[in-house]
């Protein structure tokens, strides 16, 4: 058995350690005489699963008691279709900061139920993103319902730096790809919300943090599965929710803790992200990162070579070295490696050793 690198943007690789503990209880868990994924959510000890998690990951992100913290299934896209259901106000507005395709995808999700005023967006006449848009930029609506940003846009390897200060408007942010890779101050945000498969676990749920006294805004007319409140009312457990998938994060979630904590993945990251970048700047030219430098995802780096024929040979040359999915997003092409927490410095290291030698082989 060979478990490679893999760069895979979502999902996305997973800690050995954790993999290891799921293949080992997979057909017996914890005692019940059954797997986890083969008991009732109603159970005692899945109840207790689903709290110890919480506990964790609310020690992990520090998140303060006043949020409440949902587990549910869908992706992250659901939650953009959510968002407006539950919190906009008939006839008014929700600014978006769009930094990248993610961004788009919000709007788009958002658009059929509440007005959408993009606020500002750092897209170029031929359809770049290079940066976030700076915040004496933003025309922000006056009372706006909320404000959207992406705290990290995976495709085009776009990082906000620093929680921009929206005053008294709610500001609820997709940190889907970058989630737990850093300290961030949670009561900055009014939401925060994640698909898992990036950097929390497995594809198949999602964490909502959510300020508890934006549960009491009636939003708009919805479906009850589709009530924040209600889900927050039942312990995410208004359905049958993702069992197997709330395990796995779980086990993730003790991982990341066991490691040291966020502290510790964020040194992780930049120590990663340096690596990848080094090789770009030192490959003088060959290989190109646009970003403006205090933009770059320390998580998703996309890089572009010379021409399509090196990036096709990049992309055949890398997976047979046995560095797993650098082929980039077909939105913008080029190379794209994603840097989790679940991925080992040893494998940036490798990658940006690959960087060199191939660019020796065809610079
Ligand atoms: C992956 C991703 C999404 C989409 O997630 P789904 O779970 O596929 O809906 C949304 N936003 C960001 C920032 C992402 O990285």
């Amino acid at each position: 058995m060979t478990r490679l690198p893999n760069f895979s943007a979502g999902p996305a690789t997973l800690p050995e350690s954790v993999l290891r503990q799921a293949q080992a209880e997979m057909l017996e868990w914890n005692g019940v005489g059954a797997s986890v994924v083969e008991i009732s959510h109603r159970s005692k000890e899945f109840i207790e699963l689903a709290a110890e998690v919480e506990a964790n990951l609310r020690t992990l992100l520090s998140v303060p008691d006043d949020y409440a913290v949902l587990f549910l299934a869908g992706g992250a896209t659901t939650q953009q279709a959510l968002l407006p259901l539950n919190f906009a106000t008939p006839g008014g507005t929700a600014d978006y900061i769009v930094s990248g395709h993610w961004g788009k995808t919000a709007i788009k999700q958002a658009r059929p139920v509440v007005k959408v005023n993009i606020a500002a967006t750092s897209e170029t006449a031929d359809g770049k993103f290079l940066r976030v848009p700076a915040r004496s930029e933003w025309q922000l609506t006056p009372n706006a319902d909320y404000v959207h940003i992406t705290a990290n846009e995976t495709i085009h390897g776009i990082e906000f730096r620093d929680t921009p200060d929206v005053g008294d408007v709610p500001l609820f942010a997709d940190f889907s790809s970058n989630i737990a890779s850093e300290p961030i101050d949670v009561g900055k945000y009014a939401l925060i919300y994640a698909g898992a498969q990036k950097n929390l676990g497995p594809v198949g749920i999602t964490v909502v943090i959510v300020r508890r006294d934006l549960l009491e805004r009636a939003g708009l007319p919805r479906a009850d599965i589709f009530n924040y409140a209600s889900h927050a009312a039942r312990d995410s457990m208004l359905n049958t929710p993702p069992t197997w998938n709330w395990y796995l994060l779980g086990l993730t979630v003790k991982w990341m803790l066991d490691e040291g904590g966020v502290a510790e993945f964020a040194r992780r990251s930049a120590r990663k992200s340096q690596l990848v970048y080094d090789a770009i700047a030192q490959s003088g030219g060959f290989y190109r990162n646009e970003v403006l430098p205090e933009f770059r995802s320390r998580m998703n780096i996309p890089f572009f070579l010379p021409s399509e024929e090196l990036t096709a040979q990049f992309v055949v040359e890398s997976k047979a070295a046995g560095l797993l999915a650098l082929k980039g997003h077909k939105a913008i092409g080029g190379i794209r490696a994603s840097l989790y927490n679940a991925l080992p410095v040893p494998a940036a290291q490798a990658l940006a050793g690959f960087m060199r030698d191939f660019q020796n082989r065809n610079g």
